[in-house]
């Protein structure tokens, strides 16, 4: 097996608050844009690895805020979701995406199976499991969990506009996603999406899936448009918003 990760580069995994006492639980799969050094710079120029195809521009600020107001344990992914999509199944072509809304990815074209798999072995599946095993403790402990996916997107993709400054995404769950929705709108200015700009999906996603969905938690994904989502009033502002709106929700489940 190839090796990506060099020794003194870091875990995937980054923590927050892991001994939380929250109900609450978040993920924060597009935290950070490193890319190993073994992949240079996938052959983008800079301006590239620092737009919304690298990682979720703001959102592990607010993740952490909002970790701290729940004191919630939080669980986030350090390495650009260019590297290895870790809110995508490793089968999908997305995973290791060859173009990224109009950019080619020249690094992630040709790989090898075994380079691919090293992607999943070194960064998806190390990230993944903790996560995983932090959920069977919590189960074994018979912990109340619901989970909550953070991040943010683009108010321009493919040259369409984007109107939603806050999205409330779902599939299975039927409990705190619509219970967020209707809070937001009840509570709140926002223009709310509601599914927008996407829908959660077994191909389009793989946290609220596979972590929520197939163990039975109530979970949502919540993304905010990434022009709403820097320096630290953004963090607190949107922090302060989820956590109250969250907390409602969770007292009506
Ligand atoms: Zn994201």
């Amino acid at each position: 097996m190839q090796q990506l990760l060099s020794p003194h580069e870091p875990h995937p995994l980054e923590a927050h608050n892991s001994a939380g006492t929250s109900d609450f639980v978040v993920i924060c799969e597009h935290a950070g844009r490193l890319i190993p050094g073994a992949l240079g710079d996938l052959g983008l120029d800079a301006s590239e690895l620092t737009r919304h195809i690298a990682w979720d521009i703001g959102a592990r600020e607010i993740a952490m805020a909002l970790a701290d107001r729940l004191d919630a344990p939080l669980f986030m992914q350090r390495y650009s979701r260019l590297v290895c999509d870790c809110n995508r199944r490793p089968d999908v072509d997305s995973f290791m995406p060859v173009i990224s809304e109009s950019t080619e990815i020249p690094g992630n074209m040709n790989v090898s199976a075994d380079a691919r798999a090293a992607r999943v072995t070194e960064i998806f599946n190390p990230f993944h499991d903790h996560v995983s095993a932090e959920l069977d403790k919590r189960r074994a402990a018979d912990r109340r969990t619901l989970l909550v996916t953070i991040h943010s997107f683009t108010p321009v993709y493919k040259g369409v506009e984007r109107p939603w400054e806050i999205g409330v995404l779902y599939n299975r769950d039927k409990t705190l996603s619509p219970a967020m929705l209707e809070l937001l709108r009840a509570k709140t200015d926002h223009v709310v999406g509601d599914n927008q700009p996407y829908a959660v999906g077994d191909e389009t996603d793989y946290a609220i899936p596979v972590h929520g969905e197939a163990r039975g938690l109530p979970c949502v994904e919540i993304e905010i448009r990434n022009d709403l989502t820097t320096g630290d009033a953004q963090a607190e502002y949107w922090s302060a918003l989820l956590a109250d709106m969250l907390t409602r929700a969770a007292k009506g489940l």
